[in-house]
């Protein structure tokens, strides 16, 4: 990806600010921090994770529990554990329908 200087027109180059990149003119003052930093971590959002467990193998070899589905009424599902955003907080359970035809997926 390519970006222009809206001030010239001229190309961007990135280089290394104090404290994080930035896109800068070679041509004129322009400069403008690229506020993603690196040594932030980020945890996932909630729906994040919901996507990451939607792949099949995220939910091979997984404990199933009585748990009843809230959709077709099963009366059992798989559930895993999951840290989702900060070690303060508690886990969230994920839960999905044992019935093959159902898959009904659901958190606490
Ligand atoms: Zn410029
Ligand atoms: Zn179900």
């Amino acid at each position: 990806m390519l970006l222009f200087c809206p001030g010239c027109g001229n190309g961007l180059i990135v280089e290394e600010g104090q404290r994080c990149h930035r896109f800068a003119c070679n041509t004129c003052p322009y400069v403008h921090n690229i506020t993603r930093k690196v040594t932030n971590r980020k945890y996932p959002k909630l729906k994040e994770v919901d996507d990451v467990l939607g792949g099949a193998a995220a939910w091979e070899n997984v404990d199933s529990t009585a748990e009843q589905c809230p959709k077709c009424e099963h009366p059992r599902a798989y559930f895993m554990q999951l840290q989702t955003r900060s070690a303060d907080e508690p886990m969230t359970t994920f839960y999905k329908c044992c019935n093959a035809q159902c898959g009904h997926r659901w958190r606490d």
